[in-house]
């Protein structure tokens, strides 16, 4: 054997070697890796039998081993091609549509089926003999049409897969370059010495394809050890970015809208690529009709912003955080999350948790809530303060008569009428039923005591007229006024309003009570 054939055979066998240990690394690691491994794994195992079965081929002494090696080889190198493309998309974040992927691989397996069956059609090879110049292992080949369609199929697929990793070369982050760099030279070399040896330029009657894949294999051992290949996928970024929920926007430093995902976009359908440049002002006016409410000097915030412009208020969370471009600039990425659902259910919750169900007034809890802080106060300072607790007379009777429909009707009415009256510095809640209380802060007795007489009056002089029925009603209150006394609690004012209304009802209703010690 001639020193050039152990040569040859050496570097095929190298590369077939190199391939045959990526796929086992990766094949033995495959739990700590992403699903791309398999592709990687079945694109290695692809190369190293079409290497080996180069390598072999070469010891051949007669056609029948030439055509048999050649049969070897055919199971790997046709699939090689098309898989390199899968696992490149696959590595690029793209989708991977099984209705499209195993006619490609189907391809494949019509070459391998061409190549061992040749020697009845003739379709890859036209001829394929024995080179009678320089003897075996080297072929003398013609190519036949299927050749032609493998061929062109393989070269495709090679090209597609540098193309659309070249494609992605500029939003690659610069510590994967490498990485896609290396990935890049993979189909590029191989891509470039087949067409090398179809033009006739490599030594004759030898594919030397084999020859150049133990120096892509070992670009991807470095690339699989050095930046975490298969662990961290870089390029599925875009992806991700555009499977979160959120609305994001990222901004250079002078605040140009670099990048929006597809959750922004269906937040605001009037967004589109041609908006990648503005100024994320006039990008925001453009959408909303509205100027963009935050300042975005001010990084690193959460806020809250409501579109008003719109019939439906839409409210948006919106967190702005900075972010570190290359070269030490600084940009800001915007995340919005659309939150009047939130806020609605936030509203609806707090109202029923502080507000009469009914009346829409405060509730006794509400006006605890309240009243405990501004009771406190006025201690403090000595200031008056008063309470007022109101009950309709025979409401009773109202139910009786009428019905509750009409109760209900009633108690809205006297909480109408007294907030037309009351002022808004006071606080005015349902406290029971039919009962209603009024703390008022900075009144002294006397001032608490016309503020009832005045409610008093007007409901007295205010039925409530329901279908042509006027429904008269009177209300009694009691009245408190805080005593200097710093211990006393706002239970225990209470107590004394109660105890003063008990005697306005004693002594015939319709009318007002002012506590008094020795009343009771
Ligand atoms: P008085 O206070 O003058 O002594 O007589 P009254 O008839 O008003 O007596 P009381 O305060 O004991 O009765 C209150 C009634 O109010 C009892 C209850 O059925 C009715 N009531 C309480 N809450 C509601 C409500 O939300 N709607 C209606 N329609 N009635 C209610
Ligand atoms: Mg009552
Ligand atoms: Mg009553």
């Amino acid at each position: 054997m001639s020193s050039q054939l152990t040569a040859y055979i050496t570097l095929f066998s190298t590369s077939g070697v190199i391939n045959l240990y990526l796929c086992m690394y990766v094949f033995l690691r495959r739990h700590q890796y992403t699903n791309i491994s398999y592709y990687f794994m079945f694109y290695t195992a692809a190369i190293s039998i079409y290497c080996f079965g180069s390598a072999l081929g070469l010891t051949a002494t007669t056609l029948e081993q030439l055509k048999f090696w050649n049969i070897i080889l055919y199971i790997g190198m046709p699939v090689s091609a098309p898989l390199g493309l899968l696992f490149a998309m696959k590595y690029l974040g793209m989708k991977i549509k099984a209705a499209w992927a195993l006619p490609l691989l189907s391809i494949s397996v019509i070459s391998f089926l061409m190549v061992a069956t040749n020697d009845f059609h003739h379709l890859h090879y036209r001829v394929f003999e024995i080179d009678p110049v320089l003897g075996a292992p080297f072929v003398q080949q013609e190519i036949g049409s299927w050749y032609m369609i493998h061929g062109i199929f393989t070269f495709v697929s090679m090209f597609v897969a540098f193309f659309l990793m070249l494609s992605r070369w500029r939003e690659t982050a610069k510590v994967y370059r490498a990485q896609l760099l290396f990935l890049m030279i993979g189909q590029f070399v191989p891509m470039v010495t087949a067409f090398i040896y179809l033009l006739g330029f490599t030594p004759p009657g030898i594919d030397p394809v084999p020859m150049v894949l133990w120096f892509t294999s070992l670009l991807y051992v470095w690339s699989i050890n050095s930046t975490r290949m298969f662990t961290v996928m870089p390029i599925a970024k875009d992806s991700i970015f555009n499977s979160i929920n959120d609305g994001v926007i990222v901004l250079d430093e002078s605040h140009r809208m670099i990048e929006f995902n597809e959750a922004y976009k269906s937040m605001f359908p009037s967004m589109h690529k041609s908006m990648v440049g503005m100024d994320f002002k006039y990008v925001w006016l453009g959408l909303t009709g509205e100027a963009f409410p935050l300042d975005l000097d001010s990084a690193d915030i959460t806020s809250e912003i409501q579109l008003k412009n719109d019939d439906t208020p839409y409210i948006y969370q919106v967190r702005m955080s900075p972010l570190q471009h290359a070269n030490n600039r600084k940009g800001l990425l915007l995340i919005f999350t659309e939150v009047t659902e939130l806020k609605r259910l936030q509203l609806e919750l707090e109202n029923r948790a502080y507000y009469d169900d009914l009346t829409q007034i405060y509730n006794r809890r509400a006006f605890f809530e309240k009243s405990e802080h501004e009771f406190s106060l006025t201690k403090q300072t000595a200031s008056p303060y008063s309470i007022i607790l109101m009950d309709i007379d025979y409401f009773k009777k109202v139910n009786d008569t009428f019905g509750h429909d009409v109760g209900d009707q009633l108690l809205m009415h006297v909480v109408h009428v007294c907030q037309t009256d009351l002022k808004e510095d006071v606080l005015f809640a349902r406290y029971g039923g039919e009962e209603f209380v009024i703390g008022l802060n900075n009144y002294t007795g006397a001032e608490a005591e016309i503020v009832a007489n005045q409610l008093r009056l007007r409901l007295e002089s205010k039925p409530l007229i329901m279908n042509d029925v006027a429904i008269s009603i009177t209300i009694s209150s009691g009245l408190a006024e805080a005593s200097e006394d710093t211990e006393e609690t706002l239970h225990q004012l209470l107590k004394k309003a109660d105890k003063a209304l008990y005697v306005a009802k004693r002594q015939g209703r319709n009318q007002v009570q002012v506590y008094a010690e020795d009343a009771s």
